[in-house]
């Protein structure tokens, strides 16, 4: 799908307000029944109805059904449009540049801001592949009905802003953090190239201890990085210096497999080098004697002070049952085919059934929802 900058000032208060209304009607609606995002935004019937074929047609919301009513739901593309609304308002970006990445769980994009300078904005996209895998599995979502692509997106991206903040303020080698709006965050671009895509470097054994080094680091300050390979692994392309990106399935050391997951980052660096540059060290880090026993630490937990940032405990667990859920179809090291995937977006929204649309739920809904779009004090800020 292709992100249109050009739309981001082409709606108008009102569409606007529809578009706010169908987000907040999805958080408890697969399907959005009309009376209720007429409700939500505080306009007529006959008007809305109208504004939402304007939305439909632009493919912001989409028409959908399911066994007791019709309605509306938020598409890729609605969302989208809200997250990039939000960071425009914020004066963070101004234009859309061209697509760099599209990964299972992520479409990246070079954008830039008012004063031309380029960035790149991620927009993850849980939900895309195996959105089916994680109905099954929904005891986790709580009092949430939906196990929504919008919500988990959402948990992802701040999961992946919380820890690259983090990382940067305590000048671990990450890209910039810029900003994060709903689903996206906004970040520095690297003038790099995916270690993927790399071919010789001067000194493999160099690399491979900083790479290691890295390891090591991270997890001294309680982390460990849980995708680190030749995709998530930028090589600066001014100084050689490796840039680790990719973030939203970061483990504390203090997780019950945090060892697994160690060897797993480090076995994953190994093995590219081993056939990549036949190199190979019998020197390695092993968990126990670097985070093992705690007092090797430096001072600082950076999963602590995560946690103690807004992203949680609680949030860090749905995300990681999802992310359990859907396993086998998301390290990126197993994603040499992933474009066919691409297109199956909205798998998820399709036509499940939430309970029904009588008048009294509608209402209960709106209370639910906590706010009509009238109230909302910051318009553009996503409900909760
Ligand atoms: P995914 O979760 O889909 O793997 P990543 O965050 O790993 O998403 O990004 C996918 C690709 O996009 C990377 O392999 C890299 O080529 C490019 N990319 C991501 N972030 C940046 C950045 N800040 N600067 C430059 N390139 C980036
Ligand atoms: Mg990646």
């Amino acid at each position: 799908m292709k992100l249109d900058a050009t739309d981001l000032r082409y709606v108008t208060p009102d569409e606007f307000r529809v578009l706010m209304a169908v987000e907040m009607g999805s958080k408890n609606h697969e399907v959005v029944p009309s009376p209720l995002i007429a409700q939500i935004s505080s306009l007529r019937n006959g008007g809305v109805n109208k504004i939402l074929g304007i939305l439909a047609k632009r493919n912001l919301v989409a028409r959908a059904q399911n066994s007791k009513y019709e309605g509306y739901r938020l598409t890729y593309g609605g969302y989208d449009y809200l997250a990039m609304r939000a960071l425009s308002k914020r004066d963070s970006m101004y234009s859309v540049g061209n697509q760099i990445g599209v990964g299972k769980e992520s479409d990246i994009y070079i954008v830039a801001n008012s004063e031309g300078q380029e960035m790149v904005l991620k927009l993850h996209r849980l939900g895309r592949v195996s959105f089916r895998a994680i109905k099954e599995k929904r005891d986790y979502l709580g009092k949430r009905k939906s196990a929504s692509w919008m919500y988990m997106s959402r948990l992802a991206a701040q999961k992946e802003w919380a820890f690259l903040k983090v990382l940067h303020d305590h000048q671990f080698p990450v890209p910039r953090p810029i900003d994060q709006a709903r689903h996206c965050i906004l970040m520095e671009l690297i003038d790099a190239y995916p270690l993927r895509q790399i071919d010789q470097v001067p000194s493999p054994g160099k690399l491979y201890s900083q790479l290691m080094d890295l390891i090591v680091r991270f997890a001294r300050a309680g982390l460990i990085h849980g995708d680190f390979n030749e995709f998530n692994i930028l090589i600066r392309r001014d100084d050689g210096e490796p840039i680790v990106i990719d973030f939203p399935q970061m483990v504390s050391t203090s997780h019950e497999n945090a060892e697994w997951y160690f060897n797993r980052d480090v076995e994953c660096i190994r093995a590219f080098f081993r056939r990549r540059f036949r190199y190979e060290s019998a020197i390695y880090p092993k968990f126990k004697s670097t985070a093992g026993d705690g007092s090797k630490d430096d001072g600082f937990r950076l999963d602590v002070i995560v946690e103690a940032s807004g992203f949680g405990r609680r949030e860090m667990k749905v995300l990681e049952q999802y992310m359990e859920s859907t396993k086998g179809s998301q390290s990126d090291s197993e994603d040499e085919s992933e474009e066919e995937e691409a297109d199956e977006e909205e798998e998820g929204s399709e036509g499940e059934v939430v309970e029904g649309s009588e008048r009294a739920e509608v209402e209960e809904d709106v209370e639910d929802v906590g706010l009509s779009v009238e109230e909302s004090e910051h318009e553009d800020e996503e409900p909760d």
